[in-house]
């Protein structure tokens, strides 16, 4: 199975990309992560991303490209989670993909319920892993449920830069929406709902 999981910052893609990857053993590639995760080790690629993360803006696409390119080469099911993000990364995709893509997800949700969600986001710096203060809670309290690493709340998920994101999601991502519909691919999930509750919905559509 191969999946582009779409949607506004806060949508739950990640939430319910790793839950799927979980249950179906399809890899989850989530260009955020990776790019945190070169930020962390302080890597050439993190060096150059960071700043963009900071200012919510998109990194460079040649950078994401590459590392969406090398990750995929050998998986025969996955989960693009935040990729791609504007037209030039969806042409990009097309020509790297040796199999075509089975399906687009879309989340769909609106920006006020997103901006709640992302104000009560809560993430594991060690192993991704994604809460909500109220809507999703560690059972671990302050830690990860999963590995015990102290829960952090994203640099990115401040006011200002939340706004930025989202501008830059209607700008440049939000076209993807009809690109992909034009492919007969997209397949629309309304994401208003709980984790479980989107969960049971995704897989309905699969
Ligand atoms: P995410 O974890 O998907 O919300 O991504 C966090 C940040 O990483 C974004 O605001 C961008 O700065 C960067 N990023 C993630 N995926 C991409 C992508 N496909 N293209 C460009 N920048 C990205």
């Amino acid at each position: 199975m191969r999946l582009v999981f779409l949607g506004a910052p806060g949508a739950g893609k990640g939430t319910q990309a790793k839950r799927l990857e979980a249950e179906k053993g399809w890899t989850v590639v989530a260009t955020g992560d990776l790019l945190r995760a070169a930020i962390a080790q302080n890597t050439p690629l993190g060096q150059q991303a960071q700043a963009y993360i900071q200012r919510g803006e998109l990194v460079p696409d040649p950078l994401v490209n590459q590392i969406v390119a090398e990750r995929i080469a050998t998986l025969e099911s996955f989960i693009l989670d935040g990729y791609p993000r504007n037209l030039t990364q969806a042409e990009m995709l097309e020509s790297i993909l040796t199999q075509p893509l089975d399906a687009v997800i879309y989340f769909e949700i609106s920006e006020d319920a997103l901006i709640e969600r992302l104000g009560g986001r809560r993430v594991c710096p060690q192993c991704n892993a994604v809460y909500h203060i109220t809507a999703n809670p560690s059972k671990a309290g302050d830690q990860c449920e999963h590995c015990g690493a102290t829960l952090v709340t994203r640099e990115d998920d401040q006011p200002d830069t939340i706004r930025k994101r989202f501008q830059v999601y209607r700008e440049q991502t939000a076209p993807l929406i009809d690109y992909y519909r034009q492919r007969g691919l997209l397949r629309t999930v309304n994401a208003d709902a709980s984790p479980e509750e989107v969960y049971q919905r995704l897989l309905s559509v699969l």
